[in-house]
């Protein structure tokens, strides 16, 4: 077949919806597309990457864990957001240049801001976790200008880095989990202690009933973070499942130059 070919590359990629999504999109905006999920081996990514789009004429990728900072690396030119993310998650081919991305940031802040009315200026904002999540979304969040960004992490080194990195960008600040002070109007939740069903160990005043609680994970039961938000009377514990799908509609957007019609597509996930 002729059609424009895209792919999501990762490993593990099994239960990946980039697939899902993307073919939602294409049927909904009319575009003749394929879009596959592709398991690659650990130490194969750059391979991978060459194969699909010399051999395969692909037009482009996501990225997802474990490749995103591979993928930085492998980029010719970087869009002014990836570039002090570190991670890319967006790939694409364009007059044999390859150019990356990183639309995390920018489905963060459209699920927050447009998905569920969050304005973000002048806010306090609480980011749990100093991983490739975390960094991939600290430009777009201090675009919002919020008050303040403070950044906790079990290893308080990386949560200092991350400070290092992006200080004269707004007011941020590092900490270990049990040195957060203070309330928040928004903790977002940047770690991967859910994948165990784990909460980042809070002190107990953190969340308040002025608080949204946003956990970048989500599965079809509650998270345990939303769990744990909704336990301590948050005002309001959100998934990120819409952060997943808005962060494909960008990167759908780059590849195809039209923006698709996110909330049925994430309404159909929701119920699937
Ligand atoms: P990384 O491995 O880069 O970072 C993991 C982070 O979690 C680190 O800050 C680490 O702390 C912390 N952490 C791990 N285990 C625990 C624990 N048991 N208790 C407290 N902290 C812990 O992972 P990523 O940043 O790439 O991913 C983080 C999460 O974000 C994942 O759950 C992923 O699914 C989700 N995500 C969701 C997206 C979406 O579209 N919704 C997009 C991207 C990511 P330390 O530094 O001390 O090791």
């Amino acid at each position: 077949d002729n059609v424009d070919r895209y792919a999501v590359m990762g490993n593990p990629i099994a239960h990946s919806k980039s697939p899902q999504i993307h073919r939602m999109f294409a049927e909904q905006t009319g575009q003749a597309l394929r879009y596959d999920a592709l398991l690659v081996p650990e130490d194969g990514f750059a391979e991978a990457v060459t194969n699909f789009l010399y051999r395969n004429d692909g037009k482009g990728l996501n990225v997802t864990v474990p490749f995103k900072q591979q993928a930085w690396e492998l980029a010719d030119r970087l869009s002014e957001r990836a570039e002090p993310a570190g991670a890319v998650n967006t790939l694409m081919f364009r007059d044999g240049t390859l150019y990356g991305d990183n639309t995390d940031g920018a489905g963060l802040v459209r699920d927050l801001t447009r998905n569920h009315g969050v304005e973000l200026k002048d806010k306090r904002i609480l980011m749990l976790g100093a991983g490739g999540a975390a960094r991939g979304v600290m430009l777009p969040l201090l675009e919002q200008q919020p008050a303040s960004l403070h950044i906790a992490n079990r290893t308080v080194l990386r949560a200092r880095e991350l400070v290092e990195r992006f200080e004269e960008f707004g007011d941020l600040s590092a900490s270990g989990f049990d040195a957060i002070h203070g309330n928040f109007d928004v903790i977002i939740n940047a770690t991967a202690a859910g994948l165990g069903g784990e909460v980042p160990p809070l002190p107990d005043n953190v969340i308040d009933k002025h608080t949204l609680c946003y956990d970048m994970m989500y599965s079809s039961e509650p998270t345990a973070f939303v769990r744990h938000c909704i336990e301590h009377n948050a005002a309001k514990a959100l998934d990120g499942l819409g952060m997943l799908v808005e962060q494909a509609a960008e990167s759908f957007r780059l590849w195809r130059g039209v923006m698709p019609d996110t909330l049925p597509v994430i309404e159909a996930l929701r119920n699937s």
